[in-house]
């Protein structure tokens, strides 16, 4: 391993659970026995918290301001199951573009040549997706990641900034940009939930690669500052996680999303949302909607 280096992008809108399912899904793949290496792209700096025990690790960005030159020892460190972390860190807010991070981290792994050194099998990037700035699709157009998936709920915005995610996809994808993996549908906790995102995933022509149930088990975890996989390695949740991990870890041909012009993105929503009125009005039940 080591040579046919896998590398991903997870984008999604803030607070979507982006962070979680990147950690859980590094955690899972380092348990299927890939050297992993998550890199958080969000300038929040706290993607890899969970497999550092809830610890905060230095940012390239600062660490590069302060001393001007990084070695790969004050930006890389070992978490849980051997999953090396790094933080690109962020501007300060109001100056400067979020994408510097990544623009940055990229290139400090790339000179420190991390990836050969560590002989790393999977890059996971954990991107921020819902700003529109050319920051955010660096690692679409420079096709340094080759999959693309996103983290998206039921809620309107969440599938809202996945749809500008594709827009963006495809405007670079006959130019060697990042394809599309499919929709980590996450937060699924009802009927109606799962029937509005894997609608959305067949009018967009994508798919649904896995549906994660919102559980009190990733709060626990959170809580303790570790992954699901860490904390309840036999729960269902880890269950759900792994499955994940090992259809990512298989997973080779990405494709060119169709995202929705945006007035035909509001009127399939209005659709849905009359539709979930009529269910609670009880005037059709949700076996009669298909749910
Ligand atoms: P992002 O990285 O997209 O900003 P986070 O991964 O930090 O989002 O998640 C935001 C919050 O949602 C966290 O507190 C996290 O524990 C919670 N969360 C994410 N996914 C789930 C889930 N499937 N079940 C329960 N809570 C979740
Ligand atoms: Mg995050």
């Amino acid at each position: 391993m080591g040579k046919n280096i896998k590398q991903i992008a997870i984008y999604g809108k803030g607070g979507i659970g982006k962070s979680t399912t990147s950690s859980n899904l590094s955690a899972a793949l380092a348990r299927l026995g890939y050297r992993v290496l998550q890199v958080g792209c969000d300038p929040k700096s706290d993607s890899t918290n969970t497999l550092r025990g809830g610890q905060y690790i230095p940012t390239v960005l600062d660490t590069l301001r302060e001393k001007g030159k990084v070695a790969a020892n004050e930006i890389i460190f070992e978490g849980f199951g051997g999953v090396y972390c790094v933080e690109a860190g962020g501007p300060a807010p109001g100056v400067g573009c979020a994408g510097r991070g990544i623009i940055t981290a990229v290139e400090q792994l790339k000179r420190l040549q991390v990836f050969e050194e560590l002989k790393i099998d999977v890059v996971l990037y954990d991107v921020l997706g819902d700003v529109v700035c050319g920051g955010f699709a660096v690692p679409i157009r420079e096709g340094i990641a080759q999959h693309v998936f996103t983290v998206a709920s039921s809620d309107f915005m969440a599938l809202y900034a996945a749809n500008n995610l594709f827009a963006g996809i495809q405007k670079y994808s006959a130019a060697g940009g990042a394809l599309l993996g499919g929709v980590i549908a996450n937060s699924i906790s009802a009927p109606y939930a799962k029937a509005i995102v894997d609608d959305f995933a067949q009018k967009t022509k994508t798919k649904i690669i896995e549906h994660v149930p919102r559980s009190v088990t990733v709060s626990q975890a959170e809580l303790q500052g570790k992954t699901v996989i860490e904390a309840a390695p036999d729960s269902d949740q880890a269950r759900v996680y792994l499955s994940l991990a090992k259809k990512i870890s298989k997973h080779h041909k990405s494709t060119t999303p169709a995202p929705l012009a945006i007035a035909d993105l509001r009127e399939w929503a209005s659709k849905w949302g009359r539709e979930l009125l009529r269910m609670e009005s009880g005037e059709i039940s949700s076996q009669a909607a298909g749910i």
